[in-house]
């Protein structure tokens, strides 16, 4: 057993949902958590908690907090709850998910929760596997337009980081991002590098908390962002500014395009041949080549000819639609002076190395891939990557989530058409747990007008009585981090193996998720799956036999952190050429082979704006993760009400002060709020901050006005995301 008794101080990981993974110190007092304190690992560039790691005691002793499970008595959404044990609400919702399985078929029950190779993020896993269940993948609500930029370009989802992680820079861009709230330990990267003579420019709508901390901040317009990595690509190719080594070497600029359909040219393609390797135009022979033959100078620019197959090398074809994208047209659409993305471009490309903070906010438009996309270019052709992935762990995760086989994957754009239309399969029960569901997704009253109805099952189980929980049939008062075991993996920032020890036991009646999955799993008769301790699913997960693993056991992290170590060969990357995909040969149906400027969905610039003038949009805040936190005093005392921030031209204009309570409308909705004048957001668009509980406003909720449009690119790449920052409302004083 983990001895979770006795020590004064005890060493855990914050659980939250940003997924850095902190060690955290905890320190009791009288069997209840006194103080926070990030824990002492080795390295300090690896110690620190940010504000809401250090007030997890207020989630945990929360007078908020769910006690135990209840069952709807009354219409859904009315309040009325009757108490029942764990075991009357397990049978209940196990008999319902049987039901709705045999009568609609087994994906009609459809889970809403983390899958993590972890204890609470697999148990739920294991149901899904073992009944054919469908899964909810959540990338959707806000978080898939970036890395489906990223698989396309480098192949994996989270490549953001090969912009990011170049060492030493001397330039740092923070694009769409603010790390001083939303990501601590990204900004004290920053901070540290600036101290070092790195100059640090951000660009976004708003003088962001992180633009505060920066040398130069740079206005744009919401969504234009694609524009601008263009119009900067195209001065520096202007000023021969670009990296011809990088680019020859590790993207796919040299790899020739066939003009007849778009598709690289392989050695299939000559006669004769039948391999599939690639070909370039070797400047020094004189003739078409393989990628592979060494001794070559393969050509960037140029038309050639094989056997009557006339092609060019990919950036050849990058050159020519960057060429349209002229400093003056550029700063026509973003609203950034011309000598700016001059100056921006200059110093990107000759202030080397220079990183990228590709931020969140860029991908949270409707063509949010297609910015990711040029920022990514933009890193290749100036040879601004890093291409070393960090190191990490591979568990023995797939016998523990998926030990029936993969589950069946929807799209979280495509729940509300699942319930009401049966496509691309019913799904008539729901549960969900590690989300709030109905305040995070985009057109809330499709949510509740159409997804609720048409659900016959509907489980929540939470810390809190969300409004997501207030619709549910059954809510599960939820055990927090802090009272549950866990193994953790770090991500984006550290890289170690951590275990998740229990600091204090399970409040009220509350259950780990682990505890209520396994729980859940003997009702469905599904037992001899849930019939080991935590502790031996544990030591499962760590069986693995990667090289990675070697030496780590549950002994060893008993005793603290391990740290991960880099492969000594880098791995290559994981496209179809093994380089730096720039251009996509399979996007060539929709227009996309190469990132395109396209205006927003909902731009300023539209007959739509005619009514509703202002762009809105809604960054994330310091005082919670999306909406979590919302209950803890300590932060709910810093944000204790939604705003709205709006520009003081625009506020003047609708004879708005600061303090009035405002009504913001669209075509989908209206919400009433109060207004905060801010001279740090940009004329023309307003700002929400995401993750306010329906109670902090007057009236609504920000996603009443928030749409679900569905981007068929991303559809066809990985899943379509919300655009919450691509969105136009008209804001007026709300008559008193
Ligand atoms: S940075 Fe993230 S993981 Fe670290 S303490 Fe803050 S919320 Fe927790």
């Amino acid at each position: 057993m983990i001895d979770d008794s006795g020590p004064k101080v005890v060493q855990t990981v914050c659980g939250l949902n940003d997924y850095f993974r902190c060690g955290l110190s905890i320190e009791l007092a009288n069997g209840e958590i006194n103080r926070v304190r990030p824990y002492d690992y080795p390295d300090p560039a690896d110690r620190g908690v940010c504000a809401k790691g250090l007030a997890v005691a207020g989630l945990v002793n929360s007078p908020e907090r769910l006690q135990y499970p209840l069952r709807r008595a009354g219409e859904r959404g009315s309040g009325q709850w009757e108490r029942i044990s764990w075991d009357e609400a397990l049978d209940d919702i196990a008999a319902g998910m049987l039901s709705l399985s045999g009568k609609y078929g087994p994906t009609s029950v459809a889970w809403a929760s983390p899958v993590l190779p972890s204890l609470n993020g697999g148990g739920y896993s294991r149901i899904i596997s073992l009944m054919g269940a469908s899964w909810v993948d959540w990338w959707g609500c806000g978080d898939a337009a970036g890395p489906c930029a990223d698989i396309t370009t480098f192949g994996t989802m989270m490549g953001e980081g090969y912009l990011s992680r170049v060492p030493h820079p001397k330039l740092s861009l923070i694009w769409g991002y603010n790390p001083a709230v939303t990501v601590y330990h990204y900004m004290k990267k920053i901070d540290q590098a600036r101290k070092q003579g790195c100059r640090v420019v951000t660009i976004d709508p708003r003088y962001s908390e992180t633009a505060a901390r920066a040398d130069q901040h740079v206005y744009i317009r919401p969504g234009t962002d694609t524009a601008l990595a263009l119009g900067m690509m195209n001065v520096i190719i202007q000023e021969g500014l670009q990296d011809e080594g990088f680019i020859r070497n590790s993207t796919i600029g040299p790899l020739l395009v066939r003009d007849d359909n778009g598709s690289l040219l392989r050695e299939s393609d000559v006669s004769g041949k039948v391999g599939q390797g690639f070909m370039v135009y070797d400047s020094l022979a004189g003739q078409v080549s393989s990628a592979q033959q060494a001794g070559t100078l393969p050509a960037l620019r140029g038309r050639f000819s094989l056997e009557g197959l006339a092609c060019r090398p990919a950036y050849d074809l990058l050159v020519e639609v960057v060429q349209e994208y002229t400093p003056d047209l550029v700063a026509g659409i973003t609203g950034i002076e011309e000598r700016t993305v001059r100056d921006l471009a200059v110093s990107y490309a000759s202030e080397k190395p220079a990183a990228i903070y590709r931020g969140w906010g860029i991908q949270r438009t409707f063509y949010g891939d297609l910015a990711s996309r040029a920022v990514n270019a933009l890193a290749a052709i100036t040879g601004n990557m890093y291409l070393n992935r960090p190191a990490g762990f591979v568990l023995n995760s797939a016998p523990f989530l998926f030990p029936a086989g993969q589950r069946t994957r929807l799209p979280l754009l495509a729940l509300c058409d699942a319930a009401v239309k049966g496509e691309p399969f019913p799904v008539k029960g729901l549960w969900c747990s590690g989300h709030n569901l109905i305040n995070q997704m985009p057109n809330a009253n499709r949510i509740m007008n159409e997804l609720l109805p048409n659900l016959e099952l509907f489980v929540v189980s939470d810390l809190f009585m969300t409004v997501t929980a207030q619709y549910a049939d059954y809510v599960l008062p939820a055990a927090s981090f802090l009272e549950s075991t866990d193994l953790c993996m770090g991500s984006f920032q550290n890289t170690y193996l951590q275990l998740q020890r229990k600091v204090v036991e399970p409040l009220h009646e509350s259950k780990s998720d682990f505890q209520i999955a396994c729980a859940l799993g003997r009702k469905l008769g599904l037992g001899q799956y849930f019939n080991k301790s935590e502790e031996e699913y544990m030591i499962d997960l760590l069986a693995s036999d990667h090289p990675s693993m070697a030496g780590v056991n549950l002994d060893r992290l008993r005793q603290g952190p391990v740290m991960a170590t880099m492969d000594e060969k880098p791995p290559q990357l994981r496209t179809m050429t093994g380089r730096v995909e720039f251009y996509s040969e399979t996007l060539r149906e929709f227009g996309q082979e190469l990132p395109r400027y396209i205006e927003p969905v909902e731009s300023a610039r539209t007959e739509k704006a005619k009514r509703y003038p202002l762009s809105l949009i809604s960054a994330h805040p310091g005082n919670r993760i999306h909406s979590t936190l919302a209950k803890v005093p300590k932060m709910a005392e810093r944000d204790p009400e939604a705003m709205i921030d709006i520009n003081e031209a625009d506020a003047r204009e609708r004879n708005i002060s600061n303090g009035d309570v405002v009504s913001v409308y669209n075509d989908l909705g209206r919400v009433v709020l109060r207004a905060r004048i801010s001279a740090e957001i940009m004329p023309g668009v307003v700002n929400v901050l995401e993750g306010w509980w329906p109670e902090h406003y007057v009236e609504g909720h920000i996603n009443q006005l928030t749409h679900d449009l569905v981007n068929p690119v991303q559809q066809r790449v990985m899943q379509a995301n919300s655009a919450f920052f691509d969105v136009l409302v008209q804001v007026e004083k709300a008559p008193k």
